[in-house]
């Protein structure tokens, strides 16, 4: 087994094993599927699975689905698949919350009789005014002191359908002074005349999501229930509903939190990305801009990117914003090792070589990886028509310009040394193509190297596939736009450029390699392994170095 990096969180487990060498670890990942997962569920992923598979235990996948308004079966399906895509399998069926509804409404039922929780029929704006602040304890509503047969028989009311949504709703009777507002007689039940995914038309009354919460944990034998910091005061109410239900359970679960992953540059909220999705600001959930799984799979990503992106972030108690580059990184080092180099023209401009015959055309065999001899060779072609790009080109270069002008001498990559003799413009004052001299001494295996001033890429014309390359930039142009009410103020502008230009013909002998390293440009992935139109369209899926952005 894999040596694994220990969190606080294991040593919580240690502890408890230590204490109890029977406990199965078991844990579980609940997602509630009203949207598509992103970047920082992958961190509650990774964690909760991997601690399940260390300790020889389960991980359940659950859907905590106590809202049907906001939730969909589409997302169901999302979820499960990148999960599986991220590498990890779930312990047995796929959970749901709402399988437990008839067992939670008994619960439910429980408590109204031990004269622990009542139907209040205050409005929903009266029960926020009646419940206080830090300063101000709350005060208790005038249902409070209903009998229990009262309550029994509203609580009845209301899920038969005869209270109308708003009326009425069940809360704990805990402390309406507690200092953990939380406990100020929550609602654990509340009325919703709304199909369900799961139990259709069944049900008109929906339990809260710290009702289910905890019960569920219980009925499935979770021993470690992980989740987000927002969720601490949670654990009291948690603890208190497990603490006065007649629940029989071997070990019963406990609450840990940890910090939430926050992604520079990046919203991490559901109803957020729902919201950038909405307004067209991106192209749907798997938009590779999206910090979702599915869009960072679509952008290029691969599933051990992120997971060593999560190993590299930990799981700890500090909130911190993580830096964009600290990902970027992950899968740049990757694909480093793994992707096969090929040469890519992002913005051509052609070039004729004047001291070389019309139909002249040279193979020169170059290796697909420059310390990989095992990822083998290609053929490329030189010939009096070539492309490089046109940033590799200067009118009026300054004195430090290090690569193609007039006069000045550069390398083609794996080629001959060219010097620029003149430009050749169009009437509308366009540079058409550059003529340039080579020097047939300056062999590509650098016996007889002369002087240049910079190395560029550049495809023969008799080599070429058409290409179409979408470059991406970050969504938002403020570093942490999570902290701002009006987040969308700081959308980026033209966050998606599409080029033209052409790859190594190569390319076509097999399509099924999708993720590559164009040679100064940068790594990109293949979006469909066919033409289309002729062309093929590629993803920037990183630039090659930190922070470089053309
Ligand atoms: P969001 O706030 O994005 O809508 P959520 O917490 O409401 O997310 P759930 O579907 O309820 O989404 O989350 C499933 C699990 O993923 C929970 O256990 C939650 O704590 C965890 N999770 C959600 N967001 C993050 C995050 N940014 N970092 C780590 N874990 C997260
Ligand atoms: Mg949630
Ligand atoms: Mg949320």
């Amino acid at each position: 087994q894999k040596k694994i990096k220990k969190n606080f969180i294991y040593h919580i487990i240690d502890q408890d094993l230590s204490k109890n060498k029977n406990l199965k670890i078991h844990t579980r990942f609940p997602p509630e599927p009203n949207g598509h997962l992103h970047i920082g569920h992958a961190k509650s992923i990774f964690l909760n699975f991997s601690i399940a598979k260390f300790y020889k235990g389960k991980c359940n996948l659950r859907f905590d689905d106590t809202n049907p308004t906001k939730e969909n079966v589409k997302f169901i399906s999302s979820i499960k698949k990148d999960i599986l895509w991220l590498g990890f399998v779930w312990n047995d069926d796929i959970k749901f919350s709402s399988q437990y509804f008839s067992l939670l409404y008994k619960f439910a039922v429980q408590l109204i009789k031990k004269n622990l929780a009542y139907v209040d029929q205050l409005t929903k704006k009266q029960i926020r005014d009646y419940r206080g602040t830090l300063k101000k304890p709350g005060k208790k509503s005038p249902y409070r002191s209903r009998s229990i047969k009262e309550n029994l028989y509203l609580f009845k009311q209301m899920k038969k359908g005869l209270i109308p949504e708003g009326h009425a709703c069940l809360r704990a009777k805990i402390d309406m002074e507690s200092p953990f507002i939380i406990m100020r007689d929550p609602v654990l039940y509340r009325i919703l005349y709304c199909k369900h995914h799961q139990t259709l038309n069944y049900w008109c009354i929906y339990p809260m999501y710290d009702f289910a919460h905890c019960i569920a944990d219980t009925l499935e034998n979770i021993t470690h229930s992980l989740c987000t910091l927002e969720f601490q005061e949670n654990k009291h109410l948690y603890n208190w509903i497990l603490n006065n239900i007649d629940i029989n359970v071997k070990n019963r679960p406990y609450q840990y939190e940890f910090s939430p992953l926050k992604l520079e540059y990046n919203v991490l909220s559901k109803r957020k990305l729902q919201m950038l999705v909405d307004k067209k600001i991106v192209n749907g959930w798997n938009d590779p801009r999206m910090p979702t799984i599915s869009g960072l799979r679509k952008k290029g990503y691969t599933p051990d990117s992120i997971i060593k992106f999560c190993e590299k972030v930990g799981v700890t108690k500090q909130n911190n914003l993580i830096q964009l580059s600290t990902l970027e990184s992950c899968i740049r080092k990757e694909l480093n090792e793994t992707s096969p180099r090929i040469m890519a023209i992002l913005n051509p401009i052609k070039i004729i070589i004047e001291n070389l015959p019309e139909c002249y055309m040279e193979i020169i065999n170059i290796p697909n990886h420059p310390n990989k001899p095992e990822m083998g060779n290609r053929k490329i072609i030189f010939s009096k028509e070539i492309y490089i790009d046109k940033f590799d080109f200067c009118e009026y270069p300054s004195k430090e310009y290090k690569r193609l002008s007039i006069g000045k001498t550069v390398k083609l990559r794996y080629g001959y040394n060219i010097t620029a003799t003149a430009i050749k413009k169009n009437q509308f004052n366009n540079i058409e193509y550059i003529t340039c001299t080579y020097d047939p001494h300056t062999i590509k295996n650098n016996l007889y190297i002369k002087k240049y001033v910079g190395i560029i890429h550049w495809i023969s014309i008799k080599n070429t596939i058409s290409a179409k390359f979408k470059i991406y930039k970050k969504l938002f142009y403020i570093q942490n736009p999570e902290l701002k009410k009006n987040f969308l103020d700081y959308i980026n502008t033209n966050t998606l450029n599409i080029k033209t230009g052409f790859v190594e013909k190569s390319i076509m002998m097999n399509l099924s390699i999708r993720r590559y390293q164009f040679e100064r440009e940068g790594y990109f992935y293949l979006c469909c392994s066919i033409l289309k139109d002729n062309f093929l369209t590629f993803n920037q899926i990183v630039t090659l170095k930190k922070n470089k952005q053309k």
